[in-house]
């Protein structure tokens, strides 16, 4: 029995399950592979971020357990007191020369850093322009600087442009916010012309590239090295848990815009810094990616396959342009239906409903990776086909 106090929870909860959004977690019972078993179920993995297939790369595992016969599992304290090891640093220099800035510095995840800096540089008196499908982790570190808000609807250049005329004559800092590839559409941020705006009007430029960091530009480089706009974005959010397989988020920038955040960025004061493997990791997940491009290609040769397959199926793919595609059905429930029943046909591809996307426009999101062989993209094209012919969404 719950404790009265924790009752309202169980109400909650309840209500969830009464409106079929109760969802279970899935269990992995192994590596994050392109066929792995969840539940107990063999299945054709579309969920993961795991891009280029590094969570299991042999050499990214042997490092990780050099580094904890050296240096032990945990740092032990955070960054600014006792927690900055050399391999912290090291893995912070590969990912300034990387991403082509002047320094970096990693949080514990992707979430910490975007949150950390955004309420770390802005205060009360300063304004935010955010598109309206940024990350939530964007939306929170906003809330947490306490600066107002200004939301542009999706992608939307001209709409950005009339806020940022209407506030240009007010006091106060302003940063332009956006995702570099957005996680639930798979479609591009219009970095070029959001630079400019910036520019124009005097804004801080921010972009959050975490679903694109080893996905787009050279050597997966990310979306500012695919528009070729370096040095035109102040302050790039990267993560470490997507495509490159371990843990973390970092924030490239200046050496001193860096060295403001060892101060301020509250993530980096109060929580303890990386273990020592989870560094180690990454630094070998940079190495392949500057080492094996090839990886890449491949990423992008399963994504222009599976997306033409999907498209001759007759499936709303939206506006997606890189891995991640959804197959918007519109329905929840239907959505989530479908999703189960590829599930018992062997494909895993997670149904997303709102408040995660809006109402009507419920999907199931299906990301490939370099990994996928081709026989198993067309085994999951198939099983999509007959499911959504059952259910009538084709
Ligand atoms: C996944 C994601 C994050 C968070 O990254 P983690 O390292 O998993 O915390 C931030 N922003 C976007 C756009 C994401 O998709």
């Amino acid at each position: 029995m719950p404790k009265a106090q924790l009752q309202y929870l169980s109400d909650e909860l309840q209500k969830l399950r009464e409106q079929k959004l109760y969802q279970k977690l899935r269990v992995l019972e192994g590596e994050q592979l392109p066929v792995a078993r969840f539940d107990g179920r063999e299945v054709i993995n579309l969920s993961s971020n795991n891009y280029l297939g590094l969570t299991t790369h042999p050499r990214l595992k042997a490092r990780a357990i050099e580094a904890i016969e050296k240096y032990g599992v945990g740092s032990g304290a955070v960054r600014s007191i006792a927690g900055t090891m050399t391999i912290h640093l090291a893995l912070e220099e590969k990912i300034a020369r990387f991403k082509q800035v002047e320094a970096a510095v990693v949080f514990q995840s992707g979430f910490t850093a975007n949150a950390g800096t955004v309420a770390a540089i802005l205060s009360r008196e300063d304004i935010i322009i955010s598109d309206e499908l940024n990350h939530a982790s964007i939306i929170d570190g906003c809330r947490l600087s306490r600066a107002e808000i200004k939301v542009f609807p999706h992608k939307d250049v001209a709409a950005c442009e009339t806020i940022l005329r209407e506030i240009a004559s007010r006091p106060g800092r302003k940063l332009l916010i956006t995702d570099g590839v957005f996680s639930m559409d798979g479609d591009i941020a219009p970095l070029p012309e959001l630079a400019a705006l910036a520019e124009k009007y005097g804004c801080i430029m921010m972009l959050d590239d975490a679903h694109a960091s080893g996905v787009l530009g050279r050597n997966g480089r990310g979306t500012v090295d695919h528009f070729n706009l370096h040095g035109r974005v102040d302050i790039q959010v990267g993560t470490l848990s997507k495509a490159i397989g371990a843990l973390g988020g970092y924030v490239g920038s200046t050496r001193d815009a860096i060295e403001f955040l060892y101060h301020r960025a509250r993530p980096f004061l109060f929580s303890t810094s990386h273990p020592p493997s989870v560094a180690a990791t990454c630094l070998a997940a940079f190495e392949i990616l500057e080492e094996e491009p090839q990886l890449i290609e491949r990423l992008w040769g399963n994504t222009r396959f599976f997306k033409a397959g999907l498209k001759k199926l007759g499936f709303n793919t939206g506006m997606s342009e890189t891995p991640i595609t959804p197959v918007i059905v519109g329905d929840a429930a239907l959505a989530h239906e479908f999703s189960r029943q590829l599930f018992e046909q062997g494909v895993f591809a997670q149904s997303i409903g709102f408040p995660t996307v809006p109402q009507g426009k419920a999907r199931i999101r299906t990301i490939v990776t370099a990994t996928h062989t081709r026989d198993q993209l067309s085994r999951a094209l198939s099983i999509l086909e007959s499911v959504a012919k059952k259910l009538r969404i084709t």
